[in-house]
């Protein structure tokens, strides 16, 4: 069977202006998740809705006193249980055929875009602190992307087993699902990564043990319902809210354990490799790791550049959601000779930049009170450092919510470490160059000044220059952009995902993330 080609999901379209019919459902939505008070989740295991024990609470971002969500949290016997019974419901799922998993995924993308658009939105939004705009690149257009690519993707690597055959003789290879279970693990930062975590492994025949993040329960809760609603066959995916080391030591105890798939940090991800490392041996397989962890993104500028255009996108990326994108722009090297145009444009725009909760603001919350506090820290210690300027923001006020003004800092030693610790917040900060030492010497700084390897961008109009960055820092970054800012991938145009500390590079999204949850078996036939 033929799956339509991918059209993506238009984003950045929808006006949400104060007369746009999409504004007034909004706030709607808003309006309606604000009143209904704490939705209350539970674990999900073959399709019933358990008990758990002592409830959390999800707490907006915004508003300290809105409570969005109180969850039961799975304990080791409850994720037993449900590691029993998805590899059950495994046996039916194997022999589903890609056109029926295929039809639930298309059913899902629907119920996004139609019954769940506003309350997704609202849920991403109160509960993961964005605005209009970043929930519908997020939970709208990207999740329905990753939702429609993975069918197309999967046809094309069952199509593409090529038959070696002589008379008599007839092979094949089958790409068959991991011997076991995928376990996801997915951030708070966005609705379209846990949709990405759970169902690149089920559209090829895998089940899938879910922890969620508290950060980002409510939307989570809501992605399960939908996945439900649209047919999913009980326990192909169990969602397993719960305190992430119980939850994980009791995965990680089975020896049906195949793999694990995971975005959050560098430390959680090298931890977990560690752990399953040192039993090796149990598992019946070798279990494949999959991780998109941390970054040190950066944007290089060119004297030849569109000044304006590199201080703007610069904004954008360091600044859109909080800076809370692992992709997220977060040290700049600006040559000497245009600095001075770069940081005022900067500043002066930096400036305007509204904070809040009305659906226009643009920057809203950071997301919990650890994160408010690590900001803030670096910030603090940034004011009393002499190589330091802070030339705009960083004020902080948590009473409300936890809100932090963007903050762009000026450094004067390369290597300093708020060029190379990731700060997971809206802070940037800004080396300036010496223009001639453009080229090896200036790339070895910045290959060198951070252990990772996410996103990264040069802004130029010199076509040399732009090949002799995108040459010199081959292995600096995996999404590589020329004079466009570093986050904001595409599903199916520029599949995303780094090396080094940022991960194993398996790109979300994409064929080569969907090979990692297969493992062929060369059939021969004498018949
Ligand atoms: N894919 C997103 C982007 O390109 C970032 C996802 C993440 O934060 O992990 O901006």
């Amino acid at each position: 069977f033929q799956l339509p080609t991918l059209v993506n999901e238009p984003f950045g379209k929808t006006s949400f202006g104060p007369e746009s019919p999409e504004r007034a459902r909004l706030v709607n939505a808003l309006d309606d998740l604000k009143k209904a008070g704490a939705e209350k989740i539970q674990p999900v295991v073959d399709g019933v809705h358990v008990s758990g024990k002592k409830a959390a609470q999800q707490v907006s971002p915004f508003d300290h006193k809105l409570v969005l969500a109180e969850w039961e949290q799975a304990d080791a016997s409850l994720v037993e249980k449900a590691i029993t019974g998805a590899l059950e419901a495994k046996q039916k799922w194997v022999q589903t055929p890609l056109h029926e998993r295929a039809a639930i995924f298309y059913r899902a993308a629907w119920l996004f875009q139609n019954d769940y658009r506003y309350k997704m939105m609202a849920a991403t939004m109160l509960g993961q602190g964005k605005n209009p705009y970043q929930a519908d690149i997020d939970c709208v257009a990207e999740s329905i992307d990753f939702l429609k690519t993975f069918p197309a993707l999967a046809a094309d690597m069952y199509k593409n087993q090529p038959p070696f055959n002589a008379p008599g003789i007839w092979n094949r290879s089958e790409q068959r699902p991991l011997d076991g279970f995928v376990y996801a693990v997915s951030p708070f930062n966005f609705t379209a990564l846990a949709v990405n975590l759970v169902l690149a492994p089920i559209i090829v025949g895998n089940v899938v043990i879910w922890k969620p993040s508290p950060g980002a329960m409510l939307s989570s809760w809501l992605f399960n319902e939908i996945m439900i609603e649209a047919g999913l066959p009980k326990g192909v995916v169990q969602f397993l809210p719960g305190d992430a080391e119980e939850v994980t030591n009791a995965v990680l105890s089975s020896k049906h354990f195949a793999a694990l798939h995971f975005t959050g940090s560098t430390q959680v991800f090298q931890s977990l490799w560690s752990n399953i490392g040192s039993k090796i041996g149990f598992y019946t397989s070798y279990p494949r790791l999959i991780g998109e962890t941390s970054g040190k993104n950066f944007h290089l500028i060119h004297s030849s550049a569109n000044i304006r255009n590199a201080a703007l996108k610069t904004i954008r990326a360091a600044f859109e959601y909080q800076g809370q994108k692992c992709s997220a722009c977060s040290r700049v090297y600006i040559p000497e000779s245009v600095a001075e145009e770069f940081l005022s444009i900067m500043v002066s725009e930096v400036k305007k930049l509204s904070m809040g909760s009305e659906v226009t603001d643009f920057c809203g919350p950071v997301i919990s009170k650890t994160a408010f506090d690590r900001v803030c820290g670096y910030i603090s210690q940034a004011r009393s450092d002499d190589s330091v300027e802070v030339l705009v923001g960083g004020d902080s006020d948590d009473s409300v919510g936890y809100y932090i003004r963007p903050a762009v800092l000026k450094v004067s030693q390369p290597d300093s470490k708020y060029m190379s610790e990731e700060i997971f917040g809206p802070v940037v900060a800004v080396y300036v160059y010496k223009d001639e030492t453009y080229g090896n010497e200036l790339f070895q700084i910045i290959d060198e000044t951070s252990d990772f390897a996410l996103s990264g961008a040069v802004f130029s109009n010199d076509r040399d220059a732009i090949t002799q960055a995108t040459e010199g820092l081959r292995f600096s970054a995996g999404n590589f952009y020329v004079n466009d800012q570093c986050t904001g991938a595409m599903p199916g145009h520029q599949p995303f995902g780094g090396s080094r500390g940022s991960g194993t590079n398996d790109k979300a999204g994409s064929a080569t993330l969907l090979q990692r949850f297969v493992s062929a078996r060369t059939i021969k036939e004498n018949f």
